[in-house]
C-alpha cells in the first residue's frame, strides 16, 4: 500500500466479484479506493465459478429474440422464494442486474448471442427453473470476468492490496470510517464488505446454516478458501443486523463425489433417483434451483440407482464419475450392489416390488423419449441431450447413497437495503458501511434462482455498493 496518503474515499475488503464490482465502480466515480484481499490472488468464488449470470432485458437476450424484464424476473424471483424476501431490495437487484451485466460487456467479457446448453458453453441458457431464458454464460468462465474486472481495477486507479486479512472494522460516533489490516489503522470515508461466505467455518455452518452438517461425512466445501465468514465477524463488531440465517446452496452429490463436476463428472444419464419407498420422486436433472430442496424433502435417504451397462458407459477421465471407480466403491461395499433390483432394494431398505416396478415403469418411458411424470426428456432436450437413455435392465445393479452435500455458497449475512447499505439490528443504516455479495444478505434467498444468481447478486450489489460508497452516503 503506498503510504503518501492516510485515508481513503473507499475502502473495499475483499477481491472477488462483490467486492472488485464495488471497488471498480467506485474508482470509475473518481473515488481514491483500496481494496485488501486476503488471499494471494484475486477472485475468491467467482474465480472458481462458471460466471453463469441470470439477468433480465439484456442484449443477449434482445438478440436472441427473447422478450424479458426485470419486472418479470421479479416476479419469478419472488415467487420461488414465497416472498419471504424483501421486495425493495429484490426489485433493485432485478433492475440492476441488465445493467450490471451491459456493464461487464463494457469492461471486455464477452457472452455471445447464441443458445447454450450448459455453464460451459458460453452464451444464453437455462439458469434455473424460469419461463424465460436467463442464465449468461461468459467466455472463460469465472475467471473470464475476474480478469475483466481486474482489468477496470487497475486502468481506473484500484489500489490493491494481497494476501491481507482485514481484521476489524473502525466506528466513530456510529459512522464506520475506515478497517484495520496488518494491525494498521487505515481510515476511510466508507467501508465495502465483500468478503464473501462462511462456507469454511465450521462453527459457523453450525450456527447460521446447520442444515449443511445434516450431510455429515458426505458433506464437502467447493467455495473458495477465503470463505470464513468474516463479514459475521465484522458485522459484529459494529451491531450489524444479520439475514438469510438457514439457507444456503447445496448441489445433490453421491456420497464419493468429493470435487466439483467439473473434476468429478457426470452420473450416468441412465438412472433414476429414488426414495425409501422404492418410488422416482423428481426429474433427476431438474436444476439446483430446486432439486437440494426436492431431496432434502423427502423423509429417508435418496438412492441414486442405474446398472451395469451405464456404468461401464461412464466417461474416463474424471476423478470420481468413472467406471473404476465405481466399481471400486461397489468392492469396498460403500456403494450397494447386487444382481437383482428385488436383491438390491432389500439392501437399501425400499420396499422390493416399488422398486421393480419403479424401474420397469421408467424403462418404458424416458428410453422410448417421454417421462410422463418428471417431464425429464424437457431438461434434458434444454440441456442439448438428444439421445434417448438406455433402460436399466443390465445386471449387476448398483444404489449409491445421495443428498445435497456439495457446499457452494452460504446466505447469511450482513443485512443490507436497497442500496446496499449495512442495517443495525433496529433496521437503521450504519452509516459508511455497505456490503455486498454472499456477504450482503437478503439477495440469495431460500431458493436459488438458478445458475447465475450468486455472481449477478455480487456484482450488481457490488455496483450498488460502489456507487453508494462513492457517493458518501
Ligand atoms: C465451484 C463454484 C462454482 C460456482 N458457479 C457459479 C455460477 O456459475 N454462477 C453463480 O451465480 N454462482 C456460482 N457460484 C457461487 C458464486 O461464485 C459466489 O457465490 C459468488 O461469486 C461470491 O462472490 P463474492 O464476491 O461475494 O465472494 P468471493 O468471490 O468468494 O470473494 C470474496 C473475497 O474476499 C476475500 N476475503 C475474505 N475475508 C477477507 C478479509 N477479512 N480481508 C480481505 N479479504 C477477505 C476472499 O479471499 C475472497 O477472495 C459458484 C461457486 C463455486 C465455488
Amino acid at each position: 500500500m503506498s503510504d503518501e496518503r492516510d485515508d481513503w474515499d473507499v475502502v473495499v475488503i475483499g477481491g472477488g466479484g462483490a467486492g472488485l464490482a464495488a471497488a471498480v465502480s467506485a474508482a470509475e466515480s473518481g473515488r481514491s479506493v483500496l481494496l485488501f484481499e486476503s488471499e494471494t490472488e484475486l477472485g475468491g468464488s467467482t474465480q472458481l465459478s462458471a460466471g453463469l449470470f441470470t439477468a433480465a432485458g439484456t442484449s443477449v437476450q434482445e438478440r436472441l429474440g427473447i422478450d424479458d424484464s426485470p419486472e418479470r424476473f421479479f416476479q419469478h424471483y419472488m415467487d420461488l422464494n414465497r416472498w419471504q424476501l424483501e421486495p425493495g431490495l429484490i426489485a433493485a437487484f432485478c433492475r440492476g442486474a441488465g445493467p450490471a451485466l451491459e456493464w461487464l460487456i463494457g469492461l471486455g467479457v464477452e457472452i455471445p448471442a447464441r443458445v447454450s446448453t450448459n455453464a460451459h458453453m458460453p452464451g444464453l441458457c437455462q439458469a434455473g427453473v424460469e419461463d424465460v431464458w436467463r442464465g449468461h454464460v461468459p467466455k472463460d468462465q469465472g475467471y473470464g470476468l475476474v480478469q475483466a474486472l481486474a482489468r477496470a481495477a487497475r486502468t481506473s486507479g484500484v489500489e490493491v492490496v494481497l494476501n491481507t486479512r482485514v481484521q476489524r472494522l473502525l466506528q466513530h460516533e456510529g459512522r464506520v470510517t475506515g478497517v484495520v489490516a496488518d494491525d494498521i489503522e487505515v481510515p476511510a470515508r466508507a467501508v465495502v464488505v465483500a468478503s464473501g461466505g462462511f462456507a469454511r467455518d465450521p462453527q459457523l455452518l453450525e450456527r447460521y446454516y446447520p442444515d449443511a452438517l445434516r450431510a455429515g461425512d458426505d458433506l464437502f466445501v467447493v467455495a473458495a478458501d477465503g470463505s470464513r465468514g468474516d463479514h459475521l465477524r465484522l458485522g459484529d463488531q459494529v451491531g450489524a443486523d444479520v439475514t438469510g440465517e438457514g439457507w444456503g446452496l447445496r448441489l445433490p452429490t453421491v456420497y464419493f463425489q468429493r470435487l466439483h463436476h467439473w473434476q468429478s463428472g457426470f452420473p450416468p444419464k441412465s438412472r433414476v433417483y429414488v426414495n425409501h419407498r422404492g418410488r422416482r420422486f423428481m426429474d433427476e436433472d431438474a436444476s439446483y434451483a430446486v432439486s437440494g430442496g426436492i431431496i432434502d424433502a423427502q423423509d429417508g435417504p435418496v438412492w441414486a440407482v442405474f446398472d451395469e451397462r451405464a456404468r461401464t458407459s461412464l466417461p474416463p477421465g474424471y476423478a470420481h464419475w468413472n467406471a473404476e471407480h465405481v466399481l471400486a466403491e461397489a468392492e469396498a461395499g460403500r456403494t450397494l450392489r447386487a444382481d437383482s433390483l428385488a436383491e438390491l432394494a432389500g439392501m437399501a431398505g425400499m420396499p422390493a416390488d416399488a422398486l421393480e416396478a419403479t424401474v420397469r415403469r421408467w424403462n418404458t418411458q424416458l428410453p422410448e423419449g417421454d417421462d410422463p411424470e418428471f417431464l425429464r426428456h424437457r431438461t434434458l432436450a434444454n440441456k442439448g441431450s438428444t439421445a434417448d437413455p438406455d433402460p436399466i435392465d443390465r445386471p449387476p445393479f448398483y444404489a449409491a447413497r445421495l443428498q445435497p452435500a456439495e457446499l457452494v455458497c452460504t446466505h447469511a449475512g450482513l443485512a443490507i437495503d436497497a442500496k446496499a447499505r449495512v442495517r443495525d439490528v433496529r433496521g437503521d443504516v450504519i452509516p459508511g458501511l455497505f456490503a455486498a455479495g454472499e456477504a450482503g444478505a437478503g439477495v440469495l434467498g431460500e431458493r436459488y434462482v438458478g445458475g447465475g444468481n450468486a455472481v449477478a447478486g455480487a456484482v450488481t450489489v457490488g455496483r450498488l455498493a460502489g456507487l453508494g460508497a462513492a457517493a458518501g452516503s
